[in-house]
Order: structure tokens, then sequence, then C-alpha cells
């Protein structure tokens, strides 16, 4: 039977997620791929296990997780109802709804109809009376913003979501949806974000607009789904995500493209005795609106060695700047 370090709360960083009440760890962790049916159990628990022994209690999942899509959410069922159940309250899980789920007109995006529906859905795979926040996972286009944002509400005041949060919204989305809930009273509090070295488009508009919102953002693919890391730079492992057939978002043609730039900061990395992954990982959370950064891990080692990222999170002026330069190149 599992037992959780005893130590998990010495090193980790606990930030605030905007003006709410609620704490993240600063690094959280992604179910989005290698929890799926596809992986073997065994490897899901034990990434579960070093993450929480660690300190990382934001559990980030989706009714789309796998593959197949839901496993991800029945597997981490599996593994609370085993092990995880005496550390729930310990635990930020999240989960969300807006991809496709189900055939129909009402297993996708962000209507009333499908958005409770696929909430229940979810705590029914997990096994969870609630979600600790629950996120729409992208606009709908076709929904009016208000029966997207009074659904959400709902979930809060139904008792299976505590706090609300958006993903993939614009800068615009974002603050028409925050008057919404702000009107209801509504607890949204957190925005996801792509977040990393190779997709800053939120530093203008969208940080700000958070700030400006007093809301937190926890950022995703904070490694660009691992070409932020060392795994790379040697061609492309057999058992990488850029090698999985099972996996459609990550091609060897990026890699490829990439290469040179990721050279040069694995240099840069080493000069601030770092792993790229951890320098990555610290450069996200130099945004102070930022609470945390989700990383997707294969195996435990990964993990250990990401969060070592909290060791060193300072730039010196003259590092920032080499990465400009490196990033411009
Ligand atoms: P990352 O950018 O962190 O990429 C994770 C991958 O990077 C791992 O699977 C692993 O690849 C590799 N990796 C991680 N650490 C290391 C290391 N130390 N050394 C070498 N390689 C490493 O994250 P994801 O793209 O997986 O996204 C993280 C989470 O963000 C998701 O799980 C999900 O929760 C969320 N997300 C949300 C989205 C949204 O629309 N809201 C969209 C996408 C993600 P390998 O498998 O090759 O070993």
């Amino acid at each position: 039977m599992y037992q959780a370090a005893t130590d998990r709360y010495q090193t980790m960083q606990y930030n605030r997620v905007g003006d709410s009440g609620l704490k993240l760890s600063a690094i959280g962790l992604g179910l989005w791929n290698n929890f799926g049916s596809v992986d073997p159990l065994a490897n899901q628990k034990a990434i579960i296990h070093q993450a929480f022994d660690l300190g990382i209690t934001y559990f980030d999942l989706a009714n789309n997780y796998g593959p197949e899509p839901g496993s991800a959410e029945t597997n981490f069922g599996q593994i609370m109802a085993h092990d995880m159940k005496p550390y729930r309250d310990e635990m930020v899980i999240a989960s969300k709804a807006g991809y496709v789920m189900w055939p129909g007109p009402y297993g996708n995006w962000g209507s009333r109809k499908s958005i409770i529906a696929s909430a229940d859905q979810s705590l029914q795979r997990t096994g969870l009376d609630y979600f600790d926040i629950f996120y729409s996972h992208r606009p709908d286009p076709e929904t009016p913003s208000e029966e997207t944002a009074l659904a959400l509400d709902q979930l809060v005041r139904s008792g299976k979501a505590l706090y609300i949060g958006l993903s993939n919204y614009s800068s615009v989305q974002v603050k028409k949806m925050a008057a919404i809930f702000k009107e209801m009273k509504t607890p949204f509090i957190i925005d996801q974000p792509r977040y990393n070295m190779f997709n800053r488009q939120i530093e203008t508009d969208l940080l700000p607009e958070l700030a400006a919102e007093h809301k937190g953002a926890v950022g995703f693919s904070s490694l660009c789904q691992g070409l932020l890391t060392n795994k790379y730079l040697n061609g492309v492992p057999e058992n990488s995500r850029a090698n999985k057939s099972t996996i459609p978002f990550l091609h060897p043609a990026q890699v490829e493209q990439t290469l040179a730039t990721v050279r040069a900061l694995n240099e840069l990395a080493q000069t601030r005795s770092q792993s790229l992954a951890q320098m990555a990982l610290a450069w996200n959370l130099r945004q102070p609106t930022m609470a945390s950064v989700l990383i997707g891990a294969s195996r435990p080692a990964q993990v250990v060695n990401n969060v070592q990222a909290l060791d060193h999170l300072d730039f010196t002026d003259d590092e920032l700047a080499k990465i400009e330069t490196i990033l411009a190149a």
C-alpha cells in the first residue's frame, strides 16, 4: 500500500492563484498523455506517487485525455480509489469539458447540455465527489458566453466543482467571461493557456488581462511537449512522444526545425548548472501571474528532474537577454 513521503511539503513552492484563497504547487502534473488505456497502469501509478511525494498537489485532467478518450480519468479514478484516497484533501484535481467526447450534437463544445453532462461523466469516471477546478476547455463560437458561464456556475452551486477555470480563451474572451462570472459571484480564478519559450503569444495580451482581473494562470505544454528538454539533442529516441503513432501532436519535423535553438538553450542551461527542462520551467515561472506550470511525464525520473527546477528560479538580466537572443535567431 502506498504511503506518501513524510517530507513531501519541504521543497515544493505553493503559489496563490490570483487573489483567490487557493494555492497551487508551482509545478503541476498533467495527464493528457501517458495515462490512457494504451499505457501501463503501474507506470501511471509510479508517476503520480512520485509527483505527490515531491509536493505536487495539482493534477490536471480533461474528459478527453487518453487515448482512448476518457481513459485517463478512469485510470486516475482507479489510482485514487486504490492508493490516493487518504490524500484527497491534499490534492487539487481538475477536469475540463469542451472537446468532442460522444457522438451527436451534445458531446462537444460549451452548451449547458454538454458541459453539465460531461462533468457528470468525468465525476463518474474518476469516482470523485467533486473537482477542485473545472475548466471550459475552449470557447464555443456558437453558444452564448452567458450560457457557458451559467453552466459552469451551476457546477459550483451544485457542489460538483469548487473553482472555475477557462482554457484556450483569448484575452478578449476572458474579459467577457470574467464580467459575467463577477455578476454571478462565480469563483472563476484561473486561466490555462499554452506557455513555453516557443509559444509566447500570451505575454502581450492575456497575461496582462489576467493580472488586471486578479486571476491566476497555469501554463500547459511547459516543455513544448518535450522539445525544451535534452531528449531530442541526438535524434528522436524510439520511446518518445515525437515517435509515437498514438500521439499525433508532435512530429520529428518539429524536432528538426527547433534543434539549433534547443542546442543553444541547452548550453545556456549548463552554465546555470541546470538541465534544459529545469531552465525552461524556471523561465515560465518568472511570470508573476503564473501560479503553476504543468508538466507531462512518461516516467517518474522526469518528474524528479523537473521539480528540481525550483532549486534555481532566478535569472540574471544577462541570462534573460541571452535567451531572447537565442529565441530570436
Ligand atoms: P510538456 O510540455 O511538459 O511535455 C511533456 C513531455 O516532455 C513528456 O511526456 C516527456 O516526453 C517530455 N519530458 C518531460 N520532462 C522531461 C525531462 N525532464 N527530460 C526529458 N523529457 C521530458 O507537457 P504536455 O504537452 O504533456 O502538457 C502538460 C499538461 O498540460 C497536459 O498533460 C495537460 O494536463 C495540459 N494540457 C492542456 C491543454 C489544454 O488545451 N488546456 C493542451 C495540452 C496540454 P516523452 O513522452 O517523449 O518522454
